[in-house]
């Protein structure tokens, strides 16, 4: 499959590539993928980069705001040739029945970068300044956490997501002191930035037919658990096999 780096959220900034070509993992990778024993949320996107992204061709240039795309991309393709993701465990909140639906790909909408993110050079955090640079790559995320991983700190991905824009990646002592004197506009820079540089995803609405109540479901925890959720229930499917005659 080949898409076009100007149909990406980040319209194809910054890319050395016109186009992206996703193939699928092969069965052999997605095993070897799904015996990867992740905790954290950093472990499980260090895992998606290392399988489904870096072996892309001219990965180290993608932006980091398509990021989650790339990977709900190359997992979809990974899984099915039918445009649709079974979404399974569903709680409706209304009658709390357990249920589960397809949703259309096309449904899942990853918001294109803001035009702002090209005007703004630097933060004032606490009253000093730091130079910023939202249009990071991958490759330096990835470098990132990394280096995070290195020293056992993947709790939280805001903190990687944001020593990747602030350029900190030399000195990680650095953001934990910025985090820790934070006052109440710096934590609301802070969250606006993360938007900027992680992608933002609006949940989408999923109507229990059953009783008509409805439950949100976000895209995050959708994309880190869409290979787990094809491998636990996947259903046989007779037409793909060969049966002997009268059974
Ligand atoms: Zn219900």
């Amino acid at each position: 499959m080949l898409i076009s780096v100007n149909n990406l959220p980040s319209k194809g900034k910054g890319y050395k590539v016109p186009e992206i070509e996703l193939r699928p993992l092969g069965y052999t990778k997605l095993l070897e993928y799904s015996e990867t024993d992740c905790k954290t949320p950093g472990e499980k996107l260090l895992r998606d980069i290392k399988y489904l992204v870096t072996d892309i061709k001219g990965w180290e240039s993608f932006h980091m705001y398509d990021l989650k795309q790339i990977i709900f991309m190359r997992k979809i393709i990974s899984i099915t040739t039918n445009p649709e993701i079974k979404l399974e465990e569903l709680v409706c909140p209304k009658c709390h029945e357990k249920f589960s639906q397809s949703l259309p790909v096309g449904m899942v909408h990853f918001t294109p970068i803001p035009e702002i993110t090209d005007k703004i050079k630097a933060v004032k955090l606490n009253g000093k300044e730091y130079p910023l640079n939202l249009n990071s790559t991958v490759k330096d995320f990835y470098d990132c956490l990394t280096l995070y991983a290195s020293r056992g700190y993947l709790r939280d991905m805001k903190i990687i997501y944001l020593s990747t824009i602030l350029n900190m990646i030399a000195n990680p002592n650095e953001i934990e002191e910025v985090l820790n004197t934070a006052t109440y506009e710096d934590v609301r820079s802070l969250e606006v930035l993360y938007q900027y540089s992680s992608g933002m995803m609006s949940p989408v609405e999923i109507i229990h037919n059953g009783c008509g109540g409805d439950v949100m479901v976000q895209f995050d925890n959708l994309i880190v658990n869409l290979f787990r959720t094809v491998l636990l229930n996947n259903q046989i499917d007779e037409s793909s096999f060969v049966l002997f005659e009268g059974v």
